[in-house]
């Protein structure tokens, strides 16, 4: 199976934070779990990580308990069916798309997810506090969208500024 190239390999690339989640450093799927390219595949990267400490978890998922999809450390992971897969993402609110808010971040705003990110805040808690969608957290981790929002702050600021001129 895995030689230990491959086990350095996986480590090397994962952030340790202390009494924090392990953040997964490098390319992650659509939802922000990690991913691992080993034996030509595309693997989840919690998945490699509950392997390689626990053992194989066979036709299992493997779940957060932290609900962070980039986290990898082994003691925030446990096993569950599909059903329990499902059945968890919607109770940590991954499939409210209806409930998504329009709320548009400041810059400053963008500053201070990002760095809840870093230390491994989970992205629900930040989605909660900002009353943003978990997708939009992950792509301000990813710093996908940063320039859409960053554009879009600034042609409401210009609006509410031309507005401000008629009046005064
Ligand atoms: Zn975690």
């Amino acid at each position: 199976m895995k030689t230990n190239n491959d086990i350095t390999r996986f480590w090397s690339k994962v952030q340790k934070h202390k009494n924090c989640c392990w953040i997964w450093a490098r390319c992650k799927d659509t939802k922000g779990y990690g991913q691992f390219r080993f034996n030509k595949r595309m693997w989840g990267a919690h998945r490699v990580a509950y392997y390689l400490t626990y053992g194989d978890p066979g036709s299992l998922c493997v779940l957060h308990k932290c609900d962070n999809p980039s986290c990898v450390r082994p003691d925030h992971l446990f096993l569950g069916s599909h059903t329990d897969n499902m059945q968890d993402s919607v109770k940590k609110g991954r499939h409210s798309h209806k409930h998504t808010k329009h709320t548009i971040l400041t810059p400053n705003q963008i500053q201070s997810i990002r760095k809840l990110c870093q230390c491994g805040t989970t992205y629900t808690e930040i989605a909660k506090k900002y009353g943003v969608s978990q997708n939009t957290i992950y792509n301000i981790s990813n710093r996908l969208s940063y320039r859409s929002i960053k554009e879009r702050w600034e042609k409401i600021k210009e609006k509410f500024d031309k507005s401000r001129e008629k009046k005064s």
